[in-house]
């Protein structure tokens, strides 16, 4: 084969899509069950969006962007995130002047050109959510505790939570203001990025992962020493609703998230169980994004998480890899002239509401049997010449091998199965 995948990109093959539909329900069910509501976003939108969204001094916008200018000479990216979208359609929908507080969801895929690595690719699935309207602690507690529920009812087990507050507009400049301070003697000992990121976006050094970088930030003035009386307030809170709803967090002074619109609180849905992207969902409060959208000051929190490092974690705890099939009756034939009766059967065990199967390739009885064990046939319709001729056909239940003979009839079928 010379036409292979695109690095980064992943066929997602019947088997393992599977997996992912049955962990798309249950996100579907817990999301509803909190209230949210899903949202579906376009794919691609002007490159102005994430610019201003995501922010110009991010690794997302500077360096990982699928961006193209389309025949129309429109400066197009692919989505690398979902909430810039969300807000511009919130904002454009005008659904801000119907209700003061909204629930969203989307799950979908995002695009990303980074090195593709365990974890790590150029397309992959997110789902996420946006609160807008409240600026409650509570809703920051609601997110973390519904991040946690969706985790565990898609199969993860052992999920630890980050949390951190990075501060508002008042007081987040004089914190940046001492770890500059703290920071311009190392400067030379910083990786290229981080001497970048000094001047474009100071936080971003703190969740450098290089060893060096990490070495010269151990005694860093931190955050939560700089937050003003109302982020001191508001996340003192956040983090007594959770003591008090028993979920467990650590304090991580160094968790700033690699995006710029954040402010107050922010965390991430850590697994312990992978290595370098250990990260499978984060989030965080964003106050300013819709304001800056031109819209009126509503506060904003949201989280996003990615599917396929969930199912990746989920699968290195030894979780279930693979559903297994199902099926409710696999029709057996004989010769042609069975083999046509048994089509016809087929059609209408399906009309009556079963899933049903056979065989197309004239195989004998024997690999007809192991093909409906392959595919977890709870039944197995035989239809022989012998059977034909009486008007009969044969049924066996594959659970115990036990088989018996009843009328050839479609209804008396629906009925021994059901
Ligand atoms: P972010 O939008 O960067 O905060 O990422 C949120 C979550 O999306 C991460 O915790 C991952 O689970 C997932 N994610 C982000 N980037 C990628 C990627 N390149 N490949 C796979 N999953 C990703």
């Amino acid at each position: 084969m010379e036409i292979r995948k695109i690095k980064g990109t992943k066929d997602i093959l019947p088997d393992e899509t599977e997996i992912f539909l049955a962990a798309e329900k249950v996100l579907r069910e817990t999301m509803i069950k909190y209230g949210y509501r899903e949202i579906r976003i376009p794919t691609f939108e002007q490159t102005e969006l994430f610019k201003k969204g995501t922010g110009v001094s991010t690794d997302i916008v500077t360096q990982q962007m699928y961006s193209f200018t389309d025949r129309g000479e429109r400066n197009i990216s692919l989505r690398p995130e979902g909430t810039p979208s969300v807000v511009r359609a919130y904002l454009e929908n005008n659904l801000h002047k119907k209700r003061l507080f909204q629930k969203f969801f989307y799950y979908g895929r995002m695009f990303r050109q980074e090195s593709p690595q365990s974890g790590r690719l150029r397309e992959f699935n997110q789902f996420g959510i946006e609160s807008i309207g409240s600026l409650s602690p509570q809703i920051d507690a609601e997110t973390i505790i519904l991040g946690l529920e969706v985790l565990r009812n898609i199969g993860l087990k052992r999920i630890e939570i980050h949390l951190n507050s990075i501060g508002c507009d008042k007081c987040r400049p004089s914190y940046k203001k001492s770890l500059k301070e703290y920071l311009k003697p190392k400067l030379n000992i910083l990786c290229n990025d981080c001497k970048r990121r000094f001047n474009a976006n100071i936080l971003r050094v703190l969740d450098c992962k290089r060893e060096t970088c990490r070495k010269e930030l151990q005694n860093s003035p931190v955050s939560i020493d700089y937050l003003c009386d109302e982020c001191k307030n508001h996340f003192s809170k956040v983090k007594e609703l959770l003591q008090k709803s028993n979920v467990s967090f650590t304090l991580n002074p160094y968790l700033v998230r690699g995006l710029d619109y954040y402010t107050k609180t922010v965390y991430e849905f850590i697994s312990p169980v992978l290595s370098a992207q250990d990260a499978v969902g984060g989030g965080g409060r964003y106050d300013r994004m819709i304001e800056l959208f031109g819209g009126p000051p509503i506060p904003a929190i949201g989280f996003a998480c990615g599917m396929e490092r969930i199912l990746l974690a989920v699968e290195k705890e030894g979780g279930e890899k693979r559903k297994k099939e199902k099926l409710d009756c696999y029709i057996a034939t004989m010769d042609d002239k069975t083999d046509e009766e048994g089509f016809l059967l087929l059609n209408n065990l399906r009309e009556k509401g079963l899933s049903c199967e056979k065989d197309f390739l004239n195989r004998s009885l024997k690999a007809q049997m192991k093909d409906a064990n392959r595919l977890g046939a709870d039944f197995v319709v035989i239809i022989g010449p012998e059977e034909m001729e009486k008007n009969e056909i044969t049924i066996r239940m594959m659970s115990d091998s036990s088989q018996k003979r009843i009328e050839f009839s479609v209804d008396a079928i629906v009925k021994e199965i059901r």
